[in-house]
C-alpha cells in the first residue's frame, strides 16, 4: 500500500523541481505537466533513489543542452524541451518502477530502471557534447562523414560523454548508498550503469543512423531532426518518415532495460 506520507513528500519534492523546470525555462508548460506525471509515478512506485537518479538526468542533460546551444544548433531556440521528449525519455523508466511496485520484485525492476535511464542520458549527453567536436562526426553505420546533427553520426568526444554518462549515474547511486544505505550491489550497478549507458547510446545512434527521418534547414543550412528550424518547415533528406528521434530514444529506453538486466543476470 502507498502510504500518505511519500504521496506528500513526492508532491511537494515535485512541486519544487516543476517551478525551478519551469523558471529556468528547462521545459514549456506542456514539458512540465507531463514530467509531473512522469515524476510523481517514479517517485511514489519506485522510490526516492528512483526519483533522485531521474532528477540528476534531468538537472545534468537540461544544462548540457543549454551549453553552447546557439553554436550547436543555431540561432533559434533555447534548448527549451516539449512533452513528447519526456515522454520518450521517461516513459520506459515509469513503467517500470510501477512494474516493480505491483509486481512486488524491486530488485530487477530497479536494475532495469537503471538501464533506461542511463541509457537515454548517455545519449543526450552524447548528442549535446558531440556537436562540440571540432572534427566531423562520421555514420555509426558507414563510417563516412557527415553533417553534425544527422542522426546516427558519432564523434570521439561524443562516445566519451556516453561512457562518462553511466559514471555519472554510478556515482549517484554510489552517493545515496553512502548516505541512505541500499540493498543494491554498488560495484555491480556501476558495471550496469557504464554498460548499459554507453551500448544504449550506441543503439540509439545504429538505430537513428538506419531509420530516422532526417531533414535540412532551408534558412541556416543545418541537418536537423525537426520539422521546423529558423522559424521555417525544414526540407526532408531521407529516412522513413515515421521514425522521428523520440521514437529513437524510446527504443533506446526499453533497449537499456534490457541490456542491463542481462548483464545483472550475468553478474548474479
Ligand atoms: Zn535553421
Amino acid at each position: 500500500m502507498v502510504l500518505l506520507p511519500i504521496l506528500l513528500e513526492a508532491a511537494v519534492v515535485i512541486a519544487l523541481a516543476g517551478v525551478v523546470a519551469l523558471a529556468g525555462r528547462f521545459l514549456d508548460f506542456k514539458g512540465v505537466t507531463a514530467a509531473v506525471f512522469v515524476g510523481y509515478v517514479i517517485y511514489v512506485l519506485g522510490g526516492r533513489i528512483h526519483f533522485l537518479l531521474l532528477l540528476v538526468f534531468f538537472v545534468v542533460a537540461g544544462f548540457t543542452t543549454r551549453y553552447r546551444y546557439r553554436e550547436k544548433y543555431g540561432e533559434f531556440g533555447r534548448g527549451v524541451r516539449t512533452w513528447t521528449n519526456v515522454l520518450s525519455n521517461g516513459s520506459a523508466a515509469a513503467l517500470l518502477a510501477a512494474a516493480g511496485y505491483f509486481l512486488d520484485n524491486p530488485s530487477s525492476s530497479f536494475v532495469m530502471f537503471v538501464g533506461a535511464i542511463s541509457s537515454v542520458f548517455a545519449d543526450t549527453m552524447s548528442t549535446e557534447i558531440g556537436l562540440l567536436s571540432k572534427k566531423p562526426p562520421r555514420m555509426i553505420t558507414t563510417l563516412k562523414t557527415a553533417s553534425p546533427g544527422t542522426p546516427g553520426a558519432v564523434s570521439l568526444l561524443g562516445l566519451l560523454a556516453g561512457l562518462l554518462t553511466g559514471l555519472i549515474v554510478a556515482f549517484s547511486v554510489f552517493l545515496y548508498d553512502v548516505f541512505f544505505g541500499t540493498s543494491w550491489g554498488v560495484y555491480a550497478t556501476a558495471a550496469v550503469c557504464v554498460f548499459s549507458g554507453f551500448t544504449g547510446s550506441l543503439f540509439d545512434s545504429v538505430v537513428g543512423g538506419l531509420f530516422q527521418s532526417r531533414y535540412r534547414c532551408s534558412v541556416c543550412g543545418r541537418a536537423v531532426e525537426v520539422k521546423k528550424h529558423c522559424g521555417k518547415e525544414t526540407e526532408y533528406v531521407s529516412g522513413n518518415r515515421y521514425v522521428n528521434n523520440d521514437l529513437v530514444n524510446l527504443l533506446a529506453s526499453f533497449y537499456g532495460a534490457f541490456a542491463a538486466y542481462s548483464l545483472w543476470a550475468y553478474l548474479y
